[in-house]
């Protein structure tokens, strides 16, 4: 009895430890890992697919206090229709709430194109493309840097 008492523990030691999380759907992890590596910070939480509320793509469910214990859920049915830099974004968004604890920071600034666009990817709308893929580099870093990319234009 003790030794597999010793054993379950060693197990749950181990996936607690262990580099990818079990609960990300495949689909996602394909974005959750393009975001370990183009921000250098893992991803420690759930990602998988629930149906929202109508409009809402994803959902961050916070644990304040518990970090580890945060999940995301995407509506299966806005992920089949938006566009590869849209379901990019819409993650990146999610893990900004659920892996670096940021909150919405809404807002636009002018671009030198004259384009009105988004302060930063956490921004509470998605906005998608011509904006996300031409500032790509600049979200990212401002959402790792939690600021608003205003400085980089
Ligand atoms: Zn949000």
């Amino acid at each position: 009895m003790r030794e597999r008492l010793a054993i379950l523990i060693f197990a749950l030691g181990l996936g607690a430890c262990g580099h990818r999380p079990p609960h990300i759907d495949e689909q996602l992890w394909v974005y959750a890992s393009r975001f370990e590596q183009d921000l250098g910070i893992p991803v420690n939480v759930g990602m998988s697919f629930v149906p929202q509320a109508p409009m809402i793509l994803g959902t961050c469910w916070m644990y304040p206090g518990d970090p580890m214990a945060n999940y995301i859920e995407i509506d299966p049915a806005w992920w089949d229709v938006i566009s590869e830099s849209e379901r990019e974004e819409l993650v990146f968004h999610e893990l900004g709430h659920c892996v670096l604890l940021q909150e919405h920071l809404t807002g636009t600034i002018m671009d030198r194109d004259g384009r009105w666009i988004p302060l930063s990817i956490m921004h509470m709308f998605g906005f998608g493309d011509p904006a996300y893929t031409k500032h790509r580099a600049k979200y990212h870093r401002g959402l790792k840097a939690n600021r608003s990319i205003a400085g980089e234009l």
